[in-house]
């Protein structure tokens, strides 16, 4: 029986995931999971956005020539030049950590770089970027055996090191490690069922791929406008966004568009409350967030062009919740802006979820909103005049 059922086995797998959508042959050649994987796959902590920049920088080469940078490492690319200023945003950078502390028995504590919760640390895989190259790390766990309880019986939260398989300072020494190499999650793309994509780093690496997406379609499209496209630096970790304030003071957009990953809330636990999209439900809308009141003639566009192209729009209020459009809308005089999001299931951890479905939609949506954006459009949008 146990030979015949393994014998049988891999048939029935195979037919299952046939009957999911395309075999992960076709899938795999996808121009736009190739895109994903390497985007999210490569280390980018703020500050150090070397990686992520070198894929924008590239791609983006594509499609224009027109490329600079700001003084921070932001990466902006223009396509056309004359018509309303229209900047689209995505941050490169990831969450991450910095090396702090190296201890004399070669653990090493980290300084943690933007809005990681407590327990999705221990036990994930890290890599640090030394003066010799790359060294994998690991965030230790206690061992299940010997891990000390409190009184109540729940394990004591354990404070966080970095083990490189270094016994002491001077092999962490030997591996090119010292204070403030950046550290970033590693986690493999991976393709899961019904077209959803699990990987680190979507926020914002999704808006990112959108960005080029983008772009790509609007190469060949004719429309009155002028785009500048941004890879933006150093947004998690600050209450500043820093790269986009800066790109915007170069660009002087008349309106942005941030690109973002939305909080879907459709796991079983936080109430109905906390956020309100859903993974497959279509791209999203911020209508509230830390840094962000949208502005509201720019939110009814993108409702109505949304509308005309049948393209489903969720909507969203995250208390905690602030993105690069915080920093654009206080360029100059004030700028009208709005977020527009990718759903991404647990967005500040090593393992994240998009659902392509999703992606497609948004690249659809901002493909739309840019087309249809004209010079009396923007100045109706920019108007205050009662
Ligand atoms: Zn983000």
């Amino acid at each position: 029986m146990r030979r015949m059922l393994s014998y049988l086995l891999p048939f029935c797998l195979a037919s299952q995931i046939h009957a999911q959508g395309p075999p992960p042959s076709t899938e795999d050649a996808d121009r736009v999971v190739q895109l994903l994987k390497e985007l999210t796959e490569v280390p980018g902590p703020p500050g150090y956005e070397e990686a992520v920049r070198k894929i924008m920088t590239d791609r983006m080469r594509a499609f224009t020539d027109k490329i600079s940078y700001d003084g921070l490492g932001s990466v902006i690319a223009q396509q056309g030049d004359a018509g309303p200023r229209i900047m689209l945003d995505a941050h490169m950078d990831e969450l991450g950590g910095m090396v702090r502390r190296i201890r004399p028995d070669g653990f090493i504590s980290m300084e943690m770089l933007g809005y990681w919760l407590d327990r999705a640390l221990p036990d994930q895989r890290w890599v640090i970027m030394g003066s010799k190259g790359a060294v994998p790390a690991v965030t230790d766990i206690w061992d299940a055996h010997i891990a000390p309880h409190d009184a109540q019986g729940q394990a004591q939260r354990q404070e966080l090191f970095l083990d490189t398989g270094a016994r002491n300072a001077a092999d962490v020494a030997a591996l090119g490690i010292s204070p403030g190499d950046p550290v970033a999650p590693v986690s493999d793309f991976a393709i899961l069922a019904n077209h959803r994509y699990l990987a680190k780093a979507w926020d914002d690496r999704v808006g990112c791929a959108v960005m080029l997406e983008v772009m790509r379609r609007l190469a060949k499209a004719a429309h009155p406008n002028q785009v500048f496209y941004v890879g933006t630096v150093q947004e998690e970790g600050s209450i500043e966004m820093r790269g986009a304030a800066t790109s915007a003071r170069i660009i002087n957009p008349d309106v942005g568009f941030s690109l973002e990953v939305g909080i879907p809330n459709d796991v079983p636990g936080p109430g109905p409350e906390a956020a309100q999209e859903v993974l497959g439900g279509g791209p999203g809308m911020m209508l509230y967030t830390f840094s962000e009141i949208p502005n509201r003639k720019l939110v009814a566009y993108v409702k109505r062009v949304a509308a005309d192209q049948h393209i489903p729009l969720q909507f969203d209020f995250v208390r905690g919740f602030g993105d690069d459009a915080g920093a654009i809308k206080l360029n100059g005089s004030g700028v009208p802006v709005t977020t527009v999001l990718v759903p991404a299931r647990s967005t500040h951890a090593h393992n994240g979820i998009i659902d392509r479905g999703d992606f497609d939609r948004t690249v659809d949506l901002l493909v739309a909103l840019i087309h249809n954006l004209d010079a009396a459009t923007v100045a109706a949008i920019k108007s205050f005049n009662p």
